[in-house]
């Protein structure tokens, strides 16, 4: 499974390192303590800059939702490359979460599960399709949703 991380992740979602992992440039600013050190240690990421088209789009979404305000360019960066990508962002960020809806990409919260403990899915929230890729389903046009299929091992 791919994700987009944000910081908070890093330090508290225990992400999974087998998973395929993606952030922006401005969390790994973020991530300069020993913890953070550390737990980038295990697990490899992948640092990506989303390109201008999805920033606008995520800076609109913001906009509609009343986030805008409360979103560091960082935050909106996390949000745009998720969208670019098709791909869940994995945050604890009320104002991420809020403005992922609005632009119908996926996002797991650290601290709902622990989530390195569990295996997670895409799929189309009308016909169940397994996706590839967040964003409309290519069988019914339904919407994407992440969710938890079951335990590791
Ligand atoms: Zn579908």
């Amino acid at each position: 499974m791919r994700f987009v991380l944000d910081a908070s992740a890093v330090l508290e979602g225990d992400p999974n390192p087998d998973d395929e992992l993606f952030t922006v440039p401005g969390v790994m600013l973020e991530l300069r303590s020993q913890d953070a050190q550390t737990a980038l240690e295990r697990l490899s990421v992948t640092v990506r800059k989303p390109g201008n088209d999805a920033l606008r789009r995520a800076r609109a979404a913001a906009e509609r939702t009343g986030d805008s305000h409360r979103l560091s360019e960082t935050d909106t960066a996390l949000i745009a490359l998720a969208l670019e990508e098709g791909v869940p962002l994995f945050t604890n960020d009320f104002s991420i979460q809020n403005t992922c809806r609005e632009l119908g990409v996926p996002y797991v919260s650290p601290r709902d599960e622990i989530t390195r403990s569990f295996r997670w899915e895409l799929m189309c929230r009308d016909c169940g399709k397994r996706l590839e890729r967040a964003g409309e389903c290519p069988v019914c046009g339904g919407e994407s949703r992440i969710r938890r299929t079951k335990q590791r091992r």
